[in-house]
């Protein structure tokens, strides 16, 4: 029987993954440019690491983690984001020492066990942003603006920055106690799963989205009545140099994000593209969080993209689809020839040009019909009796327009110039 892969895991095939490749070329060009350095993480952690790291009360850890027993009885866990795991190994291997602001980013497979639909699903890919080490508002205005840099890069149109503070231990508790008190008296209205947010966490009532929680968080208390004079200063100064930098940014006093270790800016980049799934990214800032790790009291501030909805917005905007290159097909015909051939594209692949081969002997139709599944702008035709006269065929694939070259010590080199040309 057919084995099949597991719902909501997809694979990526290759008429896809080049999309894939060019936003993980983007991701590598723009970050780079911001001094961000790569990180690679395992993809499985100690379960207690997101249990303390995102937080006991959240959907993620309540409700969506693969944990299971591994052969010794250690509870571990598919990591369903990389934030905590990224503040682990930052806490491991000291890498504060530097005193410096460290910057980091990460790109892998996350795994949560949620009800797939278009744009979720179990497994799924997410680009991660980190930095470590500073509170000024210019480092969240740098990790903003690298977001917003990398969406455009890619041409996404109608990019906004929806904007939040969501205030820090000194004056959250008294707009936690404000919204209690405003939603204590519409218990009855509110979802099963408001009910005990309301208890727990009333802070996430705020985006549920359930259309009678929704309609009452409306009205609820605002939160920027409720900012201590340091988060206020703090967060003017985010929104002004986002304004010096011409970002679009919009102030959404709801957005509270699903996590618990949030504190001060959150931000999410909607497109105009998504639909109901509008958010492509988001994040904020965790100034407790290393701590709570484990680690010294550094404040740090990110983000997590995520891959599949970009891709939605990529394939929506293209025209035309991407596909693999191919600068040159070595096309042969007969066993001299093939012989010939691959000798002749080991040489040009060391030149830097990507080339095909006729692994299976066709004939010369066939050959070109090869040529053009492969999107091969050259096709150098190699026979017996060409070899003989000890010349082969450059075929421009688009133009038709062939030209016959010596097989002497220059031949790749004219290849190469003849591909550049
Ligand atoms: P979060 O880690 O929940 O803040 O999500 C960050 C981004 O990851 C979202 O904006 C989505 O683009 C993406 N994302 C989150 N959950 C899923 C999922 N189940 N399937 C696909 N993408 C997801």
């Amino acid at each position: 029987m057919e084995i099949r892969s597991i719902r909501g895991m997809n694979d990526i095939l290759p008429e896809d993954s080049i999309l894939w490749k060019q936003v993980r070329d983007t991701m590598h060009y723009v970050l780079g440019s911001y001094g961000f350095r790569e990180i690679l993480i395992p993809v499985l952690e100690e379960t207690r690491l997101f249990q303390r790291g995102i937080g006991e009360t959240t959907d993620i850890v309540e409700k969506e983690m693969y944990t299971f027993e591994d052969k010794s009885g250690q509870s571990l866990t598919l990591r369903p984001e990389a934030t905590a795991s990224i503040v682990r190994a930052y806490v491991q291997h000291h890498l504060y020492a530097s005193g410096k602001v460290e910057k980091l980013y990460f790109w892998g497979p996350m795994f949560r066990y949620e009800r797939p639909q278009k744009g979720r699903y179990r497994q799924f890919y997410q680009i991660d942003v980190e930095a470590f080490g500073s509170n000024d508002p210019t480092l969240d205005t740098d990790i903003i603006a690298s977001l917003y840099d990398f969406l455009t890069t890619l041409n996404v149109p109608g990019v906004t920055i929806e904007i939040n503070s969501l205030g820090c231990p000194n004056c959250r508790p008294a707009y936690h106690k404000a919204l209690k008190a405003y939603f204590s008296d519409k218990i009855d209205k509110l979802c099963p799963d408001c009910k005990s947010r309301l208890v727990r966490n009333p802070l996430r009532i705020l985006d549920c989205k359930v259309e009678t929680c929704h309609e009452l968080a409306l009205k609820a208390p605002n939160i920027h009545e409720f900012l201590c004079d340091t988060c206020k200063n703090h967060f003017q100064g985010v929104q002004s140099y986002l304004e010096d930098l011409h970002i679009p940014t919009r102030l959404n006093p709801m957005m509270v994000r699903g996590l618990d270790y949030y504190v001060q800016t959150t931000f999410e980049a909607v497109s105009e593209n998504l639909g109901a799934q509008n958010a492509v990214a988001g994040g904020g800032r965790y100034d407790g969080l290393v701590k709570q790790l484990g680690g010294p009291d550094i404040p740090g501030i990110g983000y997590a993209m995520g891959m599949e909805r970009l891709i939605m917005i990529l394939q929506d905007i293209r025209k035309e689809p991407l596909s693999w290159p191919c600068d040159l097909f070595i096309a042969t015909l007969g066993d001299k020839a093939r012989r010939y051939g691959i000798t002749l594209a080991s040489k040009i692949r060391k030149e830097g040009k990507v080339c095909e081969f006729s692994y299976e002997p066709k004939s010369l139709k066939a050959l070109m019909k090869l040529a053009n599944r492969l999107n091969a702008r050259f096709t150098a035709i190699i026979g017996e009796d060409e070899l003989q006269r000890k010349e082969i065929v450059l075929r421009n694939m688009a133009t038709r327009e062939q030209t016959t070259l010596p097989v002497d010590d220059t031949l790749t080199e004219k290849i190469t110039g003849l591909l550049d040309g």
